[in-house]
């Protein structure tokens, strides 16, 4: 089915780019969302194909700069057919090298922003979602296999992933289904600097075809689960980490 309303966060590059582009080319209309990236989310629409395209911005940590941009998202496609929460935020805050203070903050920011931003956004995006509505959450494999360095991200897509669960439950009566994708690395401006270090060779030896990730290959799975035939995916989260870790 084309032609559907599509809201993804943190669309203004990396994955959350990628997945916009797919829909695009599906004949979709994607609303790109931003926080403080307007040159590249412009870029992005008049890079994209087919019309009805729009952006909008707010700080996912601002429930009410995420009311009115999921509003100002459905005013502009006439309704949210699929909500993809993909943005979020990586930051290193091991537990022995941080101070007390930078712990707390990095825990602030990282649920914040991965955790409560798309449940807020979700509520509202709901709100605007008819039968036959999807949700996918961007997930990753640290919430089953843990994130030493960043505790708090592995929590917050461990949340994420039991948030979509519930969801799906509480959503199916309506129609709306809800699923995730969990990817290990992905080559994007998120894992660049890490990919680049001399980590970079141990990292693509994580899994056995010797690589990471493109973000089309996120995107197309990310299209698969919001598709029509998809409604029994729900509640899924589907593992897109190359045999990197298997559970
Ligand atoms: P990225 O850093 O390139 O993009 C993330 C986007 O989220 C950015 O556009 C950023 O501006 C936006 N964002 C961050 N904080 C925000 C906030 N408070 N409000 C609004 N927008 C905010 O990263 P990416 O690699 O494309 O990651 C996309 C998603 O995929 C993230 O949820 C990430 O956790 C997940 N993921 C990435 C990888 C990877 O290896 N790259 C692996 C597993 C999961």
């Amino acid at each position: 089915m084309s032609g559907r309303g599509v809201l993804v966060t943190g669309a203004s590059r990396g994955i959350g780019r990628a997945i916009a582009a797919a829909f695009a080319a599906q004949g979709d209309h994607v609303a790109i969302h931003h926080r403080d990236s307007a040159k590249e989310a412009q870029s992005l629409l008049e890079e994209l194909p087919g019309q009805g395209h729009g952006i909008v911005q707010a700080d996912l940590a601002d429930p009410e700069a995420v009311r009115r941009m999921v509003d100002a998202a459905a005013q502009e496609l006439g309704g949210i057919d699929v909500l993809v929460n993909n943005a979020g935020v990586f930051i290193d805050h091991p537990i022995t090298e941080t101070s007390y203070d930078e712990w707390r903050t990095a825990w602030q920011r990282i649920l914040g922003t991965n955790l409560i931003g798309p449940a807020n956004v979700t509520w509202c995006a709901v709100q605007h979602m008819p039968a036959g509505g999807r949700v996918i959450n961007v997930s990753s494999r640290g919430a089953f296999r843990g994130e030493p360095n960043s505790p708090a991200y592995g929590a917050s897509k461990a949340g994420l992933n039991a948030l979509g669960q519930s969801l799906a439950i509480a959503l199916a009566p309506r129609g709306i289904a809800v699923a995730g994708v969990a990817p290990g690395y992905v080559e994007t401006d998120m894992t660049n600097e890490h990919l680049k270090s001399p980590r970079g060779e141990e990292i693509r030896a994580q899994s056995p075809f010797g690589r990471v990730a493109r973000p089309d290959e996120i995107a197309a799975a990310v299209v698969y689960l919001a598709s029509p035939a998809a409604e029994w995916a729900s509640g899924a989260v589907l593992d897109l980490n190359g045999a990197s870790y298997l559970r």
